[in-house]
């Protein structure tokens, strides 16, 4: 198995239509029958890779946006927004400031809602109302961040999605509300134009 788990991979182990490693190839943990493991795994799993792909595809959308400014990966020490919980070196994946001139810190986050890699642990409901692994994420960083963003006099904006590609409403009105101001930028005179196709880049 190569480190980077594709997800076309984990859907077939899903349906039964391939068997999976028994252990990760990636991190040697075992890997559980279906490969949930494989989405998860920290050391270059699917989630992981795809957090990389929608900070980038975001970072590049606000900047043909022409947000007057757009920063990855940012302390938030460095910005006033001390946490008192956790260490000095947490960092922010986006820090935007937006035409209006409000501030925003952008956590991209993604999620899995199925649990074979951690059977019987109460809180593996995600996979049983849909949408709720989204919400379970969102809420988690909100309690994590939220504060501390308000403290430095930025809004706190979780970019949620899952593995089996459903986003979190937030993350849709903010992508919808940049592909606006993309067509502001660009393509005022371009009828063909849709916000859709902007919001459609990070699929
Ligand atoms: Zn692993």
């Amino acid at each position: 198995m190569q480190p980077t788990h594709n997800i076309n991979n984990y859907v077939q182990f899903q349906l039964g239509l391939a068997k999976g490693p028994t252990t990760c190839g990636a991190c040697t943990k075992p890997c559980d029958p279906r490969g949930d493991h494989m989405v998860k795994c920290p050391n270059r799993g699917y989630l992981t890779s795809r957090h990389n792909t929608v900070q980038a595809t975001v970072y590049r959308i606000c900047k043909e946006a022409r947000c007057p400014s757009v920063k990855t990966e940012q302390l938030l020490r460095d910005r006033q927004c001390p946490l008192p919980q956790t260490t000095d070196k947490q960092r922010m994946d986006l820090v935007i400031t937006q035409h209006d001139g409000s501030k925003i810190m952008a956590d991209v986050t993604g999620t899995h809602p199925t649990h074979d890699d951690r059977p019987g642990e109460p809180r593996n409901l995600t996979n049983q109302r849909p949408g709720s692994a989204l919400r379970v994420a969102e809420k988690r960083k909100r309690d994590v961040y939220a504060v501390a963003c308000a403290r430095g006099g930025y809004m706190l904006l979780p970019l949620t999605f899952e593995s089996y590609g459903r986003w979190s409403s937030t993350m849709e009105t903010f992508l919808h509300k940049l592909g606006k101001a993309v067509n502001e930028a660009h393509y005022r005179d371009d009828r063909d134009f849709s916000t859709g196709r902007v919001v459609a880049r990070c699929v």
